[in-house]
């Protein structure tokens, strides 16, 4: 049975709230650890909604597992939530919809498959239950193209429609999120990186000559990066915790330290919607901060 319950713990009240919603355990501490740990550090109310249970996730990092992999990855997720110091993690229920074209991608379960209102619905109730300021999903493009990272914007942009609405089916008051932003990894930085690696003579994920071609969000979309180098660590504590599918082997542990505290250091987000019109005063408030502007 999907968990729908949220563990809250202690988190200073500063009236600040800021929802993450993730298709995998594991796509919180890739893609937003910093910003997490930031903002909890700034007494922000963080939580975080996990969309699949990442049962289709291969045991990548290779380590001697009792579980099963759904199992496995409630108890990863369980200390990674710990190691980013959430007010609350919940699990949405359905399952990993696996890559495209393989059977997982047919269970009726599967992410990919579901209704998009009843998804929305079920993001809206947390929504309108943790009461954010700001949310976190993927891009249009689910980043990287997997269809959960696809369906968790699609449904993160209707659960912002569905939780404004007094109409909608919910409980709890209506609540309008100011700001919804995607987690982007800017293109010129990913080239930036790529030459590094390679005038050093090191493995560059992007292999020989040809760079991050089009992946990445193009630099002119990107509107807010969070510096926050001192919370580099508990990135990799928390994608640690990961321990099937992040080893220390990783790419990410494994470049040279001043490359891991420059590239590691920062998180950069692009905006999807905004209640408020965003002019050029607007836009460059947001540059360091999600909360600019937040009364
Ligand atoms: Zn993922």
């Amino acid at each position: 049975m999907p968990d729908a319950g949220a563990t809250v713990r202690d988190a200073p009240a500063t009236g600040r709230s800021l929802l993450g919603v993730f298709p995998h355990p594991d796509d919180e501490s890739l893609a937003a650890a910093l910003t997490l740990l930031h903002s909890a550090a700034q007494g922000v109310d963080t939580h975080v909604v996990t969309c699949t249970g990442g049962e289709n996730g291969e045991n990548l990092a290779g380590i001697e597992m009792d579980l099963p992999m759904d199992e496995q990855r409630r108890v990863e997720m369980a200390a990674a939530a710990d190691a980013l110091r959430l007010s609350s993690h919940a699990w949405l229920g359905y399952r990993d919809s696996g890559m495209v074209g393989t059977p997982e991608n047919e269970h009726a379960e599967a992410f990919t498959n579901a209704d998009l209102d009843e998804a929305g619905l079920r993001v809206a109730a947390h929504v309108r239950r943790v009461r954010p300021q700001v949310v976190i999903s993927d891009d249009a493009k689910g980043t990287y193209g997997h269809p959960d990272h696809i369906m968790g914007h699609r449904v993160t942009v209707r659960a912002i429609e569905l939780a404004a609405d007094p109409d909608a089916q919910l409980e709890g008051a209506p609540h309008v999120v100011d700001l919804h932003v995607s987690h982007a990894i800017p293109r010129g930085e990913l080239q930036r990186l790529h030459e590094e690696l390679t005038e050093r003579g090191l493995e560059s994920p992007f292999g020989g000559d040809d760079g991050p071609g089009d992946f990445g969000t193009p630099d002119a979309e990107v509107v807010t990066r969070v510096h926050a180098p001192e919370q580099a660590d508990g990135k990799r504590v928390a994608m640690l915790a990961h321990r099937s599918q992040v080893g220390e082997d990783s790419f990410f542990f494994n470049f040279p330290d001043d490359l891991f505290q420059e590239f590691m250091g920062v998180e950069a987000f692009a905006v999807v919607s905004s209640a408020r019109p965003l002019g050029e005063a607007e836009r460059s408030a947001l540059a360091t901060d999600l909360f600019a502007g937040v009364a």
